[in-house]
């Protein structure tokens, strides 16, 4: 089947451990977490600054493996980065139109925050007067698990400080919740509770509790999380809790697919925005259906009452919709060579991450939109 013919869930099956970075996706919404675990291949595109994040976080990954901070050497290692992440994008039907990826957005802002972080790499670190990392040892990308492996990941780096360990987690994008209201700064929720899982995983590993646990941000700002042992343990009690529930609604299902989907699935306007499975979650577009007021993002599905080609040679597609109110909508300014179920004279389509006009029912293309034809099967 072509790439970009509307894909079938896939059979769903149990997972062999829950970690750290995934955990607050099963708080969200348990199928998603699942499609994640088995490794579902994503549907739609990243944002670019999840691209500019991973150039960044592997640029930086090289400063602290080799310890040189000269320019010439953060060129050589951006300019690696970039083009392993652009052969990365190229392969993918839906997003190698971000290529080149110096020309999105937050680029040359992305590239300066991480050229000041890989000259003074050491400048995330001397930070605890009693517990100076300077010159300290340190170990990357470390692997910390359960002792029977169901609870497990990497955690980013592991430096030793007076009398222990620190812990650190590096973030591509803000650490701070930006809808706090106030001055004092409050971290964002999900990566305190994954730093903290990763403590209880080191004190599984090595019975001794980190001295200190910190979120970095490549833009320079950092958090040294407050913790507790027993809200990390209690992290990881929930965490194995989680797996066993997963687990058991998907062996007592195993034989029926969409109910193991529909029991797993947990779908919000905030948990779906986010979700690159939505074009083949039954259970996003019913809940749209129901909760037509809440802010879905703009998704549209249906069958094409027109399609035509602007002066400007992009397109517009008339569409009246399937599922939710049979209203007519258009969408505008789509590029024919970013959309090739657009040239397949398909007569049911599905858009993705659309843009409103300013007049109703009217869209537009944007950076993540993306279209996929409808086999006849499914119209
Ligand atoms: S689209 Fe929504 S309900 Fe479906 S897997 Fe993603 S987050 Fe869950």
């Amino acid at each position: 089947m072509k790439q970009w013919f509307l894909p079938r869930l896939p059979t769903v099956s149990q997972i062999e451990r829950i970690s750290p970075s995934n955990f607050t996706n099963f708080e969200q919404c348990k199928l998603k977490a699942v499609l994640a675990s088995i490794k579902t291949p994503r549907m739609l595109p990243s944002g670019p600054a999840q691209h500019l994040g991973n150039i960044a976080h592997k640029t930086l990954k090289e400063s602290r493996r080799t310890g040189i901070q000269l320019d010439e050497c953060f060129e050589i290692a951006w300019q690696s980065s970039v083009e392993e992440e652009e052969t990365k994008i190229g392969q993918s039907w839906f997003e190698k139109h971000l290529i080149p990826i110096e020309n999105q957005k937050g680029y040359d802002e992305t590239k300066e925050q991480c050229k000041i972080l890989f000259k003074k790499a050491a400048s995330f670190e001397p930070t605890l007067e009693a517990a100076p990392f300077r010159g300290a040892k340190k170990r990357h990308e470390v692997w910390l698990d359960t002792e029977d492996g169901r609870v497990g990941g990497y955690v980013d780096e592991i430096a030793k400080v007076d009398r222990g360990e620190a812990l650190i987690d590096y973030k591509s994008g803000k650490i701070f919740d930006e809808t706090t209201n106030g001055t004092t700064k409050v971290p964002i929720e999900h990566h305190l509770k994954q730093v903290k899982l990763y403590a209880a995983l080191y004190f599984c590993n090595y019975e001794v509790w980190p001295k200190l646990i910190r979120l970095a941000s490549f833009d320079g700002s950092y958090f040294d999380v407050p913790f507790t042992a027993e809200e990390c343990l209690l992290l990881l009690v929930k965490s194995y809790q989680l797996l066993v529930d997963v687990n058991t609604t998907i062996g007592e299902l195993t034989l029926n697919n969409s109910a193991v989907v529909s029991e797993l699935s947990m779908p919000s306007a905030k948990s779906c925005t986010t979700c690159s499975y939505r074009p083949c979650c039954a259970p996003y577009w019913a809940a749209r259906t129901e909760l037509p007021a809440e802010s879905w993002p703009f998704d549209f599905c249906g069958k094409i009452i027109e399609l035509k080609e602007l002066g400007n040679k992009s397109l517009l597609v008339e569409l009246i919709q399937k599922n939710e109110p049979a209203e007519t909508i258009t969408i505008r300014g789509l590029t024919p060579d970013r959309h090739p179920a657009l040239t397949e004279q398909s007569e049911f389509l599905a858009f993705f991450s659309a843009l409103p006009d300013k007049a109703p029912h009217a869209y537009h293309e944007g950076n993540l939109t993306t279209v996929y034809s409808l086999p006849k099967e499914l119209n």
